[in-house]
C-alpha cells in the first residue's frame, strides 16, 4: 500500500513575529504558520460518543461549564477577527455538539464577512453530528456558512446506536446530510471514526453508500485523546488497514493535497465514483504541517488536540484590553508554540494529562 504523499504545497510563508505587520505569516518555534482557528462553542453533547464522551464518566453528575463561563458570541467573533489579522484562514466552529448551542447561525452570521488582508473570504465551517443539521441548515447556509462535516460511524442502526450510545437514528443523520447538500453547504464531508473489533465492519459498507453521492468520506483513526475513553492501539484500525479494505473491494488512487495543513490523505476511486480521505494521526501523525489553533468553549487557547492546559483570553477580553493587546497576545502564544504530541505518543515526553475531545472539539 502506498503511503500519502503531500504534493502542491503552498510556498513557506516569510517568518512574522509578534509584532510583525499584518498580510505576513505568523510562525511557530517550528516554523509551521498559523492558519487554522478551531473554535469550540460548547462542552454539551446530546450523544454519548464511546470514545468521546463515555456515559460513566459524562453522566447527570458530570459538572458541565456554565453559560455564563462561556464567551458571548461578540467575544468568539472579536477573536476571530483578530486570528484572521495575524494569519487565520480557515474556520471551525465545533464542540461538543455545536448546534445544541441556541441560535448558532448568529455566530455564523458575525464570522462571515471576514476578510483576510488581501480581501479574500475565510472558510466558515462546521463539525456536527447531524442530529439538528436537516432542521438548521437552510438558516446556516443563509448566515454564510461555508461547508459542513458531519460525523456518522455506521450505516446499521445498531452499531450506531452503539458507537454513539444514543437512540437516534441512521436515517435521521441521514437526513441531515442531504438538507446540508440540498442548500449548497456541499460537498459535505462525513468523519467516520474506525473502532477496531467494533465498527471495522462498517468501513466497506460505508464507503459502498457514499460513492456517487458527491460527498466525501473520511476515515479517522481512533485517538488517545483526553483520558477516559479508555484508547487501547489494539482498538486502532490505521489507515493503511482502511486503504487495504476498501481498496479490496474498490479500485483507489491517490490524490494530491491542496494546502498545507491538510490532515486527510486523499485518494479517489478509479471508475470516478468520487473521493475519500484517512486521517492517521495515530500511525502517521502530521504534527510537522499542524497549522490550527485551538479556542474553547471559555475562552482558551489551545496549541494542540493533546495538549494538557490552555492560555486564558477571556480575562483579557473581559477586562478591556485593546485589539492589539489582544493579538500581541495571541501572536505571543502562537509563536512560543513547540506542540507535537503524536510524534512524542508513547514517549516519556508525552505522558501528561489532556483535554477531552467533547471540550476542545477535534
Ligand atoms: N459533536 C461534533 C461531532 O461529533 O461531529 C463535533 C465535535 S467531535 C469532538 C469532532 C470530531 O472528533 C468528530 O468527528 C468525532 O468523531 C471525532 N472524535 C471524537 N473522539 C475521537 C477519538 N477518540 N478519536 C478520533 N476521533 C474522535
Ligand atoms: Fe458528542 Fe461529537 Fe463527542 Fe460524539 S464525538 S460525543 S457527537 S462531541
Ligand atoms: Fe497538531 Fe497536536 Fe495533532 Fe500534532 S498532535 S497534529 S501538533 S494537534
Amino acid at each position: 500500500m502506498s503511503k500519502v504523499v503531500f504534493l502542491a504545497k503552498q510556498a513557506a510563508p516569510a517568518p512574522r513575529t509578534a509584532d510583525a505587520r499584518p498580510g505576513e505569516a505568523l510562525l511557530d518555534t517550528r516554523h509551521r504558520p498559523l492558519r487554522d482557528l478551531r473554535i469550540s462553542v460548547t462542552d454539551r453533547c446530546n450523544f454519548r460518543c464511546t470514545y468521546c464522551m463515555p456515559r460513566e464518566i459524562f453522566d447527570g453528575n458530570y459538572s458541565f461549564m456554565p453559560h455564563a463561563a462561556l464567551l458571548t458570541f461578540e467575544e468568539i467573533a472579536r477573536v476571530a477577527r483578530i486570528g484572521v489579522d495575524l494569519g487565520v484562514r480557515k474556520i471551525r466552529l465545533t464542540g461538543g455538539e455545536p448546534l445544541v448551542r441556541k441560535n448558532l447561525e448568529i455566530l455564523v452570521a458575525m464570522l462571515a464577512p471576514l476578510r483576510t488582508p488581501e480581501g479574500q473570504p475565510v472558510d466558515i465551517t462546521l463539525t456536527t453530528n447531524g442530529t439538528l443539521l436537516a432542521k438548521k441548515a437552510q438558516a446556516l447556509k443563509d448566515a454564510g456558512l461555508s461547508r459542513v462535516t458531519v460525523s456518522l460511524d455506521a450505516l446499521d442502526d445498531e452499531m450506531f446506536e452503539r458507537m454513539s450510545d444514543s437512540q437516534v437514528s441512521v436515517k435521521t443523520i441521514l437526513r441531515g446530510i442531504d438538507e446540508a447538500a440540498r442548500v449548497g453547504l456541499a460537498p459535505v464531508k462525513i468523519n467516520m471514526v474506525v473502532r477496531k473489533g467494533v465498527n471495522h465492519g462498517q468501513v466497506v459498507p460505508m464507503a459502498r453508500h457514499f460513492r456517487h453521492s458527491g460527498h466525501v468520506l473520511r476515515f479517522i483513526e481512533f485517538m488517545d485523546v483526553g483520558a477516559t475513553n479508555g484508547w487501547n492501539m489494539k482498538e486502532v484500525m490505521t489507515g493503511a488497514e482502511i486503504l487495504h479494505a476498501i481498496g479490496a473491494e474498490f479500485p483507489i488512487e491517490p490524490v494530491a493535497s491542496s494546502y498545507r495543513g491538510e490532515v486527510a490523505g486523499r485518494w479517489r476511486y478509479v471508475d470516478g465514483a468520487g473521493e475519500i480521505g484517512v486521517i492517521t494521526s495515530v500511525s502517521q501523525p502530521f504534527c510537522g504541517d499542524c497549522t490550527r489553533l485551538r479556542l474553547s468553549p471559555e475562552g482558551k487557547l489551545f496549541l494542540c488536540l493533546f495538549a494538557s492546559q490552555g492560555h486564558d483570553l477571556r480575562a483579557l477580553l473581559r477586562g478591556g484590553a485593546t485589539d492589539e493587546q489582544l493579538a500581541q497576545r495571541i501572536a505571543a502564544i502562537w509563536h512560543g508554540r513547540d506542540d507535537r504530541y503524536s510524534e512524542l505518543r508513547g514517549s516519556a515526553g508525552a505522558q501528561h494529562k489532556k483535554i477531552e475531545m467533547s471540550y476542545i472539539g477535534g
